[in-house]
């Protein structure tokens, strides 16, 4: 999904005009993206000519972080060793379980687009 880098972003509205579904509109000079309206086109990334809009991937080490910091002020709620073992064997559970809804869509997906093809 895109983002908008705001330290890269001039507000020369070109994305907002070029967006098939109105999802930007400007805030304080700078592009928004409505996430509920964005339909993942991607014709903002191509038409931004400050390399503004940016891909997911690119916040997958922020997000990594978030999910450690979370982890570890979560954790401070147990008190014992066993408690707080017991605990991060949860944490890691739940990731897992991430990467399995994720492998699984990923999957289902792939059998549309050929179904469709
Ligand atoms: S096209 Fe790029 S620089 Fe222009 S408003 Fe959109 S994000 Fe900002
Ligand atoms: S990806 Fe497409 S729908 Fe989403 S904000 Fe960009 S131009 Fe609009």
């Amino acid at each position: 999904m895109p983002w908008i880098d705001k330290d890269k972003c001039i507000g020369c509205k070109i994305c907002v005009k070029e967006c098939p579904v109105n999802a930007i509109s400007m805030r304080k000079g700078k592009a928004e993206i409505d996430m509920e309206k964005c339909i993942r086109c991607g014709k903002c990334h191509e038409v931004c000519p400050q390399e503004a809009v940016r891909h997911d991937s690119e916040k997958i080490p922020l997000e990594v972080e978030e999910n450690i910091k979370k982890t570890k002020e979560l954790m401070k709620n147990f008190d014992s060793k066993e408690e707080k073992q017991a605990f991060l064997e949860r944490m890691i559970k739940h990731f897992n379980k991430e990467i399995k809804v994720a492998e699984k869509t990923i999957n289902e997906i792939k059998k549309w687009e050929v179904e469709n093809g």
